[in-house]
């Protein structure tokens, strides 16, 4: 099985993780980053940045392959392969793959998470043909058509802005009776000409023939309505990428990895950061933020500031 080592492993090739990389690198560690998938993470699902200081637009995917060019320039190995085990040899920590076991001072998870499922009939049959979960990647293609979105938070509501700029009605599906997002989205969406809320409904099926063609919604008073639509969207929360940690390293109920303030997990040398970690703040600001102060902390605990 073949060996390398690094200063530092950063896991996941996301904000978080690439902007990490890319602190520590330029203060002249050997660093490596490990990706399962595609680089990016949830950031491919943002079309539209805000601008920077240089105002510039750019999209999710632009902006992740920017910071994937920084990183190369600085030398940092981009490793793509999913970690699927820790190991810890007192100072030495090692990040396992299904080929290869790499080693390092420090590791940071930088995991992420994933778009929670809705879990119902249907949702798994009609996966990319009508059921999505990317508004920016298939809004165009429902033109002028109905579709449902799920959730009551930021992604739903922003998302659901998103595909009203191409389909002729959005069905805001929301168990709750009031949204949990930001001023501004909640404005925007209860004044939308072409977003109508259901409140205190749940989809509890999807159905079609070879594309979706409408969902069953059950309503507050136990009634049943259907939504002829031709596409899915749910947006209900994040499923944190943390099942290939040890059990050394604590996690929330809902899996969302544990660190103290300054951002170590329960196993000293690991660190979390971004949206694996409880109590991340949700947005790319939270992951830069987190990004930085945990480099500072790995230089400091190096003894290298
Ligand atoms: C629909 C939606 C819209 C959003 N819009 C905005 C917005 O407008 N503004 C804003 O500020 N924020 C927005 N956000 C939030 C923002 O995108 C996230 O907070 C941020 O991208 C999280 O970055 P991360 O690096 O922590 O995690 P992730 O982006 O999840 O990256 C983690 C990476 O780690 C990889 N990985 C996982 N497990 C392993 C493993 N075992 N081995 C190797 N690699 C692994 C994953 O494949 C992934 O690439 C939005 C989020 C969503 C879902």
């Amino acid at each position: 099985m073949s060996q390398q080592t690094f200063d530092v492993i950063v896991i996941g090739e996301g904000v978080s993780g690439l902007t990490a990389a890319n602190l520590l690198a330029t203060g002249g560690l050997k660093v490596a980053t490990f990706e399962a998938q595609l680089f990016g993470g949830l950031v491919i699902n943002v079309n539209e940045l805000e601008p920077g200081p240089d105002q510039r637009q750019v999209s999710g995917a632009e902006f992740a392959a920017e910071l994937m060019q920084a990183n190369a320039e600085l030398g940092i190995a981009s490793i793509q392969e999913a970690v699927t085990e820790l190991g810890n040899d007192d100072d030495i920590k090692q990040a396992v793959t299904a080929g290869a076991r790499y080693k390092a001072r420090h590791i940071i998870v930088a995991s992420g998470a994933r778009l929670r499922r809705l879990g119902i009939p249907g949702e798994a049959e009609f996966a990319g043909r009508g059921v999505s979960q990317c508004a920016d990647c298939d809004g165009p293609m429902y033109q002028n058509e109905d579709v449902v979105v799920v959730g009551g938070g930021d992604s739903a509501l922003q998302e659901a802005l998103v595909l009203a700029r191409f389909c002729r009605k959005v069905h805001l599906v929301h168990r709750g009776g009031g949204f949990r997002a930001q001023t501004h989205f909640v404005e925007q969406v209860k004044t939308h000409p072409q977003i109508a809320t259901i409140w205190n409904a749940t989809v509890e099926q999807i159905a079609g023939n070879r594309m979706v063609e409408k969902v069953c919604v059950k309503l507050a008073d136990g009634g049943v309505r259907e939504i002829p639509c031709a596409g899915v969207f749910a947006y209900i929360g994040l499923t944190p990428n943390s099942e290939f940690l040890p059990a050394a390293i604590t996690r929330d109920d809902a899996g969302f990895v544990v660190t103290t303030d300054t951002l170590e997990t329960t196993l000293p040398g690991v660190w979390a950061i971004g949206a694996v970690r409880s109590g991340y703040g949700g947005l790319l600001r939270d992951a830069a933020f987190e990004a930085r102060n945990v480099a500072e902390r790995i230089v400091k605990r190096l003894g290298l500031d």
